[in-house]
Order: structure tokens, then C-alpha cells, then sequence
């Protein structure tokens, strides 16, 4: 929602890594025709580019470390202000701490936006870890696939934009899955108390395949 009335739907969907936090992200993003803000993939853009950002990004993420919050808030408060996000957004992959948070929300207000809901989906570690290891994406729409539990339907052929190239991030695996596990506990819980607190936090089990969980959720933010 707009603070003055206008129509729009702006959501963070959080939860740990390998949680499935994209793949929902996309499958709302394609219902409502909002704008999907992954940080991450802003990220990894900023690196494939080889630009100043993504000079400096490149050691940080590939050890399994945050990028700095400054960095990262700079790039979302320049994205929201763009064309396709006119009808609104979901943020995936931010905010991640709680200094973050306190910043969306600021920036947010000034903006003339008030965020519906914070959607967070709960997977066991055991059940993540094996997700991340299997997981690929479409090089040329991003979409995100896994083996283990969200194959294309036609064998190599992405489902979305049929294409036929697909990559793994360098950062999936296990060691650093295990750091980003933890960091995300240390770093991110706050943010869901923060949410909790305002009374916009839903919560949905993401564990099973990508139809049921979409069900869930649909339901959790009353979709249907
Ligand atoms: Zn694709």
C-alpha cells in the first residue's frame, strides 16, 4: 500500500538461505506484476560487470560474508524509484540486518510507502543444505531451479524463457552454506523480532514442493 490510499503491494520475503525465498519471489512477483529486488543478484550483476562495487564484493561474498549495508542500501533505494516498481515491489535478500531494516523503513516513508507484509518461510537446516548444493539458475532470466525439489519442466529448457544455459553460484557450498547459516541467525534474527513487533510479520512453512508452499503462502498474506 501508498500511505495516500493508492493501490500497490510491497513486500520483503526473508528466511535463511536455500529457503526458497526466489523462487516464491518470482511466482509473486509474476501474480502481481510488481518488481522483484533480489540484493543478491544486484550484487552478483555488479560483479559479472567487473565495476568498482563488484571489484571489491568479489572476495567478500565468495568467503560467505555480507556486503556492506551502505552498498546495499544505496543500490535498493535507487531501484524502488524505477519504472517497474511502479506497482510495487518484494524485496528478497533485504533487509538482512537490522540497521538495514531501521533504513527501509525511513526510506520507505519518504517514499510515500507503507510495506504490507514481511513474509518469512521456515525450512530445516538439514533440508537447506541439500537444496543449496542441487540449485541452478536460468543465465538468462534468473530464474532458480533445483534438483531436488523444483526441476524445469522439459529437461535444460528453462520453464519461463526457454532458455538453455544455465549457471551455479561459485558461493553454494557446504562450508560456506554452513557461515551464511550462522551468520544469518546472528545477523537476521533481529530484523524478524523488529517485524513481529509492528504486527506485519507472517510466517509460512517452506518446507515441500513449490505448489504447496505457494499455496501456504497465498494463504498466509490472504491472497485468496
Ligand atoms: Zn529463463
Amino acid at each position: 500500500m501508498f500511505i495516500d490510499g493508492r493501490k500497490g503491494l510491497h513486500l520483503v520475503i526473508t528466511g535463511a538461505p536455500g529457503t526458497g525465498k526466489g523462487t516464491h519471489a518470482g511466482v509473486i512477483k509474476r501474480h502481481f506484476n510488481i518488481c522483484h529486488l533480489s540484493a543478491g543478484e544486484m550484487l552478483r550483476e555488479e560483479i559479472r560487470k567487473r565495476t568498482e562495487v563488484g571489484k571489491k564484493l568479489e572476495p567478500l561474498l565468495a568467503g560467505g560474508n555480507f556486503a556492506p549495508d551502505e552498498l546495499i542500501m544505496e543500490m535498493v533505494a535507487k531501484r524502488i524509484r524505477e519504472d517497474d516498481c511502479r506497482n510495487g515491489f518484494i524485496l528478497d535478500g533485504f533487509p538482512r540486518t537490522l540497521k538495514q531494516a531501521e533504513f527501509l523503513d525511513k526510506m520507505l516513508l519518504e517514499n510515500g510507502i507503507k510495506l504490507d507484509a514481511v513474509l518469512e518461510i521456515i525450512v530445516p537446516d538439514d533440508v537447506i543444505i541439500r537444496r543449496i548444493l542441487g540449485r541452478y539458475t536460468c543465465v538468462t532470466c534468473g530464474e532458480s531451479y533445483s534438483d531436488d525439489f523444483h526441476k524445469p519442466q522439459v529437461k535444460g529448457v528453462c520453464d519461463i524463457c526457454g532458455g538453455r544455459k544455465f549457471s551455479k553460484r561459485l558461493d553454494d557450498t557446504e562450508e560456506t552454506v554452513e557461515r551464511r547459516l550462522v551468520k544469518y541467525r546472528d545477523f537476521t534474527y533481529p530484523t524478524i523480532a523488529y517485524y513481529r513487533e509492528k504486527g506485519i510479520l507472517r510466517v509460512v512453512n517452506g518446507n515441500g514442493d513449490v505448489a504447496d508452499v505457494s499455496a501456504r503462502i497465498d494463504e498466509v498474506l490472504g491472497f485468496n
